[in-house]
């Protein structure tokens, strides 16, 4: 009986082995995929651009990358994969417009689907009492602005950079400084439509399937891929006066950004950015922002202190401009801000929400867009603000930064606690992004290596000093610092990996998940 037994194990062990050696195989064999029936079609040599990032830091080589002409591509691919089981290696990733900063949108030898391919059904504006657009999961928010402003509309909640991905960014969260009153995009969603691990398309919204709609919300791509979303719209103004003003003390400074976001009649966008070391401020900031009032601006010297700038923007139409300029001379009466330091600027809504572009141009044609960028996102919890500046902007990073600090605190009232996102626990907190840009090859202050170690000596202070962050666009290396991230929230994350993506198929940039083999 015993030999029996062991036979069969031998056999069953046997079989396995073969089983998974042919799906290996099978896995990076491209022929599997040329098989498949699909309207668009997949590429094999022409892969490189899905092996970078706006990061230019990570490069992982994918075998495939579907460039799908409708949801059915997307839906078959994935259902493919999943029928080859959990010990085929191949995993799947959709690429928004690839402005992950570590491979979030990349896979080793696996397929990656062009998102942006996807443009069926157009984008659909619906008027009316509670308006909004249906757009594809690929369309960039810079698209979806322009259609929408061709009904007097637009999307109520903004990254500061638009030509990101709908998908992209309700991966992640998507935040600026509209967020304390109408919460990051993701709370701005009706309905999404998601393919999901399994290869199904599903719809969902708060009323259907709400667990799935509430999971890929802020769910790093990990459970389905969203292929068209419902956004919400409201008015939109012609044009929008922006204010910029000047501290040189934290305390007030976070205290009046405080105030204006705790206020019902209050600013449209409520920013902020450190600067460190700069002198001549006027010829440091970006072009686009040119201050109606130069001779009063330029009186000011920051003699290389660290100085706090409140940035503010209050949307208007033209025939209402002095109701406009009272309000706003109301709301910067309540304000503590260096005095002679008021910035203030006309510009049409569209460029106001389209301003990192101008930058990217610049940039670009400078050959400095496409340089390592080790951005450092985090959520800080009010309370833990100060000792968070303290020990960054008047230690770590005292003599100099190499790209924009912003920091500015948002309502978690206006977040939704059921979706995949990780906050801090406090009622307000602030999001601080190091937004550095590494010179290539250098080995100084500017060089990756030095803006990377940085990096490292915030986060270990937030974690020797037990300030409660959470990084935003998170990225970790292990299991156990996903588990540390997510906190309470780990197992129902990993309930709902279970359920939409069984065998860890999508979204393997992200590193959390790895799929069995
Ligand atoms: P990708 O890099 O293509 O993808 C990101 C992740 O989402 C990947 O894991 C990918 O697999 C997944 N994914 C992509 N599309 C889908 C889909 N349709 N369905 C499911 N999963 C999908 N963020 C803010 O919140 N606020 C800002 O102000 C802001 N400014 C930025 C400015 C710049 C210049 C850059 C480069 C980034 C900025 N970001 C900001 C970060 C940005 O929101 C994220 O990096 C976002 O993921 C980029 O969108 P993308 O379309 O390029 O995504």
């Amino acid at each position: 009986k015993t030999d029996i037994l062991f036979v069969r194990s031998f056999m069953i062990l046997f079989l396995s082995c073969i089983t998974i050696k042919l799906n290996l195989c099978f896995s990076s064999n491209p022929s599997s995929l040329k098989s498949l029936s699909v309207d668009g079609h997949f590429s094999f040599d022409d892969i490189n651009h899905a092996a970078k990032d706006f990061g230019n830091r990570y490069h992982y080589f994918p075998l495939a990358v579907l460039h799908p002409k409708s949801v059915s591509d997307i839906a078959t691919t994935i259902k493919h994969v999943w029928q080859m089981g959990p010990a085929s290696e191949l995993t799947v990733a959709a690429r928004g417009h690839g402005h992950s900063l570590q491979g979030q949108a990349q896979t080793h030898r696996g397929i990656v689907i062009n998102m942006e391919s996807l443009h069926g059904p157009e984008m659909q504006v619906y008027a009316g009492k509670f308006p909004y657009v249906d757009v594809p999961g690929g369309e960039l928010w810079i698209d979806v602005l322009h259609e929408s402003l061709k009904y007097g509309l637009t999307p109520k909640s903004w990254t500061d950079y638009l030509h990101l991905s709908v998908g992209g960014t309700l991966s992640n969260a998507g935040i600026s400084g509209q967020a304390f009153r109408h919460g990051p995009q993701i709370s701005n969603v009706h309905q999404l439509e998601v393919v999901t691990g399994i290869g199904e398309l599903v719809t969902c919204s708060e009323k259907q399937n709400a667990d799935l709609f509430h999971s890929v919300l802020g769910g790093l791509g990990q459970f389905g891929i969203i292929t068209r979303a419902r956004l919400s719209l409201e008015p939109a103004p012609k044009m929008v006066k922006w204010i910029r003003v000047l501290y040189s003390d934290f305390s007030i400074f976070t205290g009046d950004q405080e105030h204006l976001i705790s206020e019902e009649n209050t600013f449209d966008y409520i920013e902020g950015f450190v600067i460190i070391n700069r002198t001549g401020l006027l010829n440091n900031w970006r072009s686009s922002f040119n201050p109606q009032d130069p001779v009063q601006a330029s009186q000011f010297k920051s003699d290389g202190r660290i100085l706090f700038c409140l940035e503010l923007a209050k949307y208007y139409n033209p025939e209402k401009t002095d109701a406009v300029n009272a309000e706003i001379e109301s709301l910067l009466s309540e304000l503590s801000y260096i005095s002679s330091t008021l910035f203030l600027t006309e510009t049409s809504y569209v460029e106001f929400l389209d301003r990192v572009h101008l930058s990217e141009v610049k940039l670009r044609s400078k050959g400095l867009w496409e340089v390592p960028h080790p951005w450092l996102n985090l959520l800080i919890p009010q309370s833990k603000i100060h000792n968070f500046a303290e020990e960054v902007f008047g230690n770590i990073l005292k003599d100099t930064s190499n790209g924009p600090i912003l920091i500015y605190p948002v309502n978690k009232s206006k977040w939704d606690n059921r979706t995949s996102v990780v906050l801090p626990e406090e009622d307000i907190f602030y999001l601080v992004a190091f937004l550095s840009s590494a010179v290539p090859s250098s080995t100084g202050t500017d060089g990756l290596g030095n803006i990377l170690t940085q990096n490292r000596r915030i986060l270990d202070f937030c974690e020797a000093a037990q300030l409660g962050v959470k990084q935003y666009l998170p990225h970790y290396t292990t299991q156990k610092e996903w588990h540390a991230h997510f906190g309470s929230r780990w197992e129902v994350f990993s309930q709902r990996k279970s359920s939409y993506d069984p065998f860890a198929i999508l979204a393997p940039g992200q590193r959390i998940f790895q799929k069995s083999i």
